[in-house]
């Protein structure tokens, strides 16, 4: 079992804290505008620089998971357990999902490729109801 980590485990200065807030309290995905966005209302003053290295530290201290996408703006997650995602084509919502199929996909994909699996994260790209019904 792993150890989850906790906020208390690490000193954070003001603005990692502020920015680590901002994160837990979403449900959304949000990326570092977003985030920068919302770290301003907490703290005034606080630069889009100061946001963007906060974001990193957080993402080495392994208590935010960056989601990274070649082609747009990564997006953060406060969940740092493995689950897979759904993203809009349309409108870009993010949302979370469990398949407990992975697993078997990933051996599949490690006899297939003959790697050494290590992890595995499905994403789903296309429509969200939201967006299908709107059209
Ligand atoms: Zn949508
Ligand atoms: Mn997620």
């Amino acid at each position: 079992m792993k150890e989850t980590k906790k906020a208390s485990d690490h000193k954070l200065t003001p603005q990692r804290e502020a920015v680590f807030q901002v994160i837990r309290e979403r449900e959304d995905h949000p990326t570092a505008s977003d985030i920068f966005e919302a770290a301003r209302r907490r703290l005034p003053g606080i630069s889009y620089a100061t946001v963007y290295n906060s974001l990193r530290y957080l993402k080495e201290a392994g208590l935010v998971h960056e989601i990274s996408f070649g082609d747009s703006a990564s997006r953060y997650d406060r969940e740092t357990e493995r689950h897979d995602h759904a993203i809009c084509d349309c409108c870009g919502k993010l949302v979370d999902f469990d398949l407990p199929e992975a697993a078997q996909l990933m051996q599949a994909a490690a006899r297939k490729s003959r790697f050494k699996a290590q992890s595995v994260h499905l994403t789903l790209r296309g429509i969200c109801p939201d967006c299908r019904d709107a059209s």
